[in-house]
């Protein structure tokens, strides 16, 4: 029996690859293609206009799809409805979709968004969804929880605190995050800058960070995209100009080799993170992280062995903790990715999943 799957990726309609727009989910879809492609499966990846992959396979087509960009779930009230924008860009992604007709084993879904949830429903084809926030919206949290009910193995998630968001038919499959090893380089300087990085937009909870540096006395390196100009230029007003050093949206290529170079990372979420890419980059460099519990953090580090836990806006806990990071040995937290977190083993546990969804016949380890 051929056991290699063809599949389609539908990329996030937020913003093209490579925009940053899409977040987290940008950096997810190309690692997993790597790492499926590695186990040798196929994948089309259909993707907003402008996309760039940077990989080049045999086992890897593209099409890109023209639109307008889908607004951000977390950036509305939770009561919205469901917002489609003249010539959006997510009906045609599904367009495309559509007119491949079946020539592929099954369709991975990445968008946090309403129809693809919904399309599931016609049955025509097989929709897998990577679930990538916690509850944002009724309408979202309302679809998930009947996908669940109709399709329980077409549904994954990041973590399982993630998943506690949703009412769920069976216990949710967990199947983490991963990236690609050889991209991040082991950094064993233990003196450096304290760093964060993220979208710059309120639910990161940036001013924390800034607040922890700034009773420190130091400087904080901050890596990422702009979302929110008021926000960046509130926090800026607040606290001394020169305590944040704005390093920019970088590629992963730069980015990893800047931040392998801090002494501690600080992730300061105000959500239910959903995983926290940015934390796992930092550890693959070595970079012990201390964060909030507060979603996927507190499922990704482990206490005093690559990082520190403190209890969501416990200040002083912070500051205890980053006083502390001479503790955690760097290379913990790299053995810890390795381990846990790169693409080949999330790959293989997204590809348990489909099969799992397929009726392939297959191990059950979802977990990380
Ligand atoms: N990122 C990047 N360059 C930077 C800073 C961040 O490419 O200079 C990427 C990072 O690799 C990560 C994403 O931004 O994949 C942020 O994702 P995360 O899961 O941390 O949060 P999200 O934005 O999805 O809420």
């Amino acid at each position: 029996m051929n056991n290699k799957l063809k599949l389609v990726f539908v990329s996030t309609p937020i913003g093209y690859l490579g925009s940053g727009r899409g977040g987290g989910v940008e950096l997810t879809i190309i690692s997993l293609i790597k790492g499926l492609i590695f186990l040798g499966h196929k994948i089309i990846l259909v993707a907003p206009k402008g996309s760039k992959v940077f990989l080049e396979s045999r086992n890897l087509e593209i099409i890109l799809v023209d639109g307008i960009d889908q607004p951000s779930w977390q950036h509305q009230k939770k009561t919205d409805p469901v917002t489609i924008p003249s010539n959006s860009v997510l009906p045609k992604l599904w367009e495309t979709v559509m007119d491949l007709e079946n020539e592929y084993d099954a369709v991975i879904n990445f968008a946090y968004d309403w129809l693809p949830l919904w399309l599931t429903k016609t049955k025509g084809i097989k929709i897998f969804h990577l679930i990538s926030m916690g509850a944002e919206s009724n309408v979202m949290k309302e679809i998930i929880s009947e996908i669940s009910h109709l399709f329980p193995l077409q549904l994954a998630f990041h973590t399982y605190i993630q998943s506690k968001d949703y009412s769920l038919k069976t216990d949710p499959i967990i199947v983490g995050n991963g990236f690609d090893k050889e991209n991040y380089f082991f950094n064993e300087n233990k003196n450096g800058p304290l760093g964060w990085a993220g979208r710059i937009a309120p639910e990161k909870g940036l001013e924390d960070a800034v607040k922890i540096a700034s009773e420190l006395g130091e400087k904080l390196l901050v890596w990422g995209l702009i979302e929110d100009k008021e926000y960046a230029s509130n926090i800026e007003n607040i606290f001394t100009k020169a305590i944040i050093e704005w390093k920019g949206f970088l590629p992963t290529s730069q980015f990893q080799e800047q931040l392998g170079h801090c002494r501690a990372f600080i992730n300061t979420p105000k959500w239910n993170e959903a995983y926290g890419n940015v934390i796992v980059e930092a550890l693959a460099c070595g970079v012990p992280v201390i964060a909030y519990d507060l979603g996927g953090p507190g499922e990704l580090i482990k206490d005093g062995l690559n990082g520190f836990l403190v209890q969501p806006n416990d200040f002083k806990g912070m500051i205890k903790a980053t006083k502390s990071v001479s503790k955690i040995k760097r290379r913990n937290c790299r053995d810890w990715f390795e381990k846990n977190a790169t693409n080949k083993v999330f790959a293989k546990r997204v590809e348990n999943w489909i099969n799992k969804g397929l009726n392939k016949n297959i191990s059950e380890d979802f977990q990380n």
